[in-house]
């Protein structure tokens, strides 16, 4: 936590605003579209409930195919089962990990082809990054599919965009200040830096516990229409209609944010500039003391934008490590109680969507196969890094050990 979140929850409890409603959400909101230069938000209980009303609110229906990346958590994907979609799953490319905007192009137009397109597109930004937006979105404009941004990983990331679009917030010399004119900083000239998660028509985050920034559990929907937004309110609150009763005419939900919870959010959204370079160096260290050790390659940083770092990521090649796998580093850490974990399992190997198309899908298994993500914690110490990069090392060097 930052310095002024604690502030602004006693504010919650001085007024007594305990409840899904109240000054903070609506602060919370409006600072937040600030933030990530968008004209609406929603603020939710999840990233995963920010999800499931975007595929509601995009017209998904019961029998419709959505189109998603394979390599991500199962949060991404669990939404268009619980709308009755069916998921169509498709490949990384090998520069930032996230969709293959021409393996995109080719599910679509096999699809127009047959006649029956896809309903939407869940494009999700991994690890930090942005996926390279641009094709992506030029694809679904061209065939007619709603682009819906899951951003859950990516908030403070940046693109750089060749559209004509709206950059990402700048707030220089404001006290409330979110700090994020360190992220549009690099910009190439001619390009728009933009937030991940601003370009569909609806983008989700997630303020989740282990995510960038947290309000404990929480997520935000963004759209450029209001009248989007409104409704996902609506059906956010249980769906009631205007009447001095209770009155409802659809089925609504319970996923409006805490007043409490987005008063921790307007806090940490102050300290999301910290946050991101707090974990670029986390990288930038790893990079500098484990870099040199044969089949060992991190997570590279895409030339369409700029990573957050959000978890360091990295590949270990055992043709080219003399033997050394993901696992052997992952077991050795454990053995020493530091935990790290395997990249995500893609969703076409997942029991859960066992038979579901994939396009492609050998990237992401490798990936897989030889991923791991290192401890990458905004706070880790020198110490603790320390500690991390000795564990590793001591893999390579009793590894050659073992072989002499
Ligand atoms: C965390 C996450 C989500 C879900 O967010 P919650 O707030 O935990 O529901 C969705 N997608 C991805 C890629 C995530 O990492």
């Amino acid at each position: 936590m930052g310095e002024q979140e604690f502030a602004f929850v006693r504010e919650a409890f001085a007024t007594n605003w305990i409840a899904p409603i109240g000054p903070h959400v609506n602060a919370f909101e409006a600072e937040f579209c600030q933030a990530v230069g968008t004209s609406n938000a929603a603020a939710v209980s999840s990233g995963t409930s920010a999800l499931h009303l975007a595929l509601i609110l995009g017209g998904v229906e019961r029998g419709d195919e959505v189109v998603c990346s394979t390599l991500t958590f199962v949060a991404s994907a669990n939404p268009i089962l619980q709308v009755g979609a069916i998921p169509v799953f498709v490949d990384s490319d090998e520069a930032s990990w996230n969709m293959d905007p021409g393996l995109l192009r080719e599910v679509l137009s096999r699809k127009a082809a047959r006649g029956k397109l896809p309903k939407a597109v869940v494009l999700v930004h991994l690890y930090g990054q942005s996926a390279d937006i641009d094709p992506i979105l030029d694809a679904c404009e061209e065939f007619g599919v709603t682009l819906i941004e899951d951003a859950a990983e990516a908030l403070g990331a940046t693109y750089w965009s060749s559209r004509k679009t709206r950059p990402v917030g700048t707030h220089k010399g404001d006290p409330m200040d979110p700090g994020v004119d360190v992220l549009v900083s690099n910009c190439p000239e001619g390009k728009t830096a933009v937030t991940p998660g601003t370009m569909g028509r609806f983008g989700i985050y997630s303020f989740n516990g282990n995510k960038i920034i947290t309000t404990s559990g929480g997520g935000m929907l963004v759209t450029d229409e209001a009248a989007l937004a409104d409704r996902a309110r609506f059906l956010a609150t249980q769906a009631r209609d205007p009447a001095p009763h209770y009155e409802h005419s659809c089925a609504g939900f319970n996923y409006r944010m805490s007043n409490v919870l987005a008063g921790i959010g307007r806090g940490q959204l102050r300290v999301l500039s910290d946050r991101v370079e707090a974990r670029r160096r986390v990288f930038d260290h790893y990079v500098k003391e484990l870099g040199d050790l044969p089949g060992l390659t991190f997570m590279p940083e895409a030339d369409f934008g700029r990573s957050t770092r959000w978890l360091t990521c990295l590949t270990i090649d055992p043709g080219k490590s003399g033997g050394i796998t993901r696992e052997h580093v992952r077991l050795q850490l454990e053995q020493d109680d530091v935990e790290a974990r395997p990249v995500w399992k893609p969703m076409h190997q997942q029991p859960l969507f066992a038979g579901a198309e994939i396009e492609g899908g050998a990237v992401a298994d490798r990936l897989f196969e030889l991923g791991l993500c290192l401890p990458s914690g905004s706070n880790l110490t020198t110490e603790d890094l320390t500690r991390v990069v000795d564990l590793v090392r001591r893999v390579w060097i009793e590894g050659k050990a073992t072989q002499a």
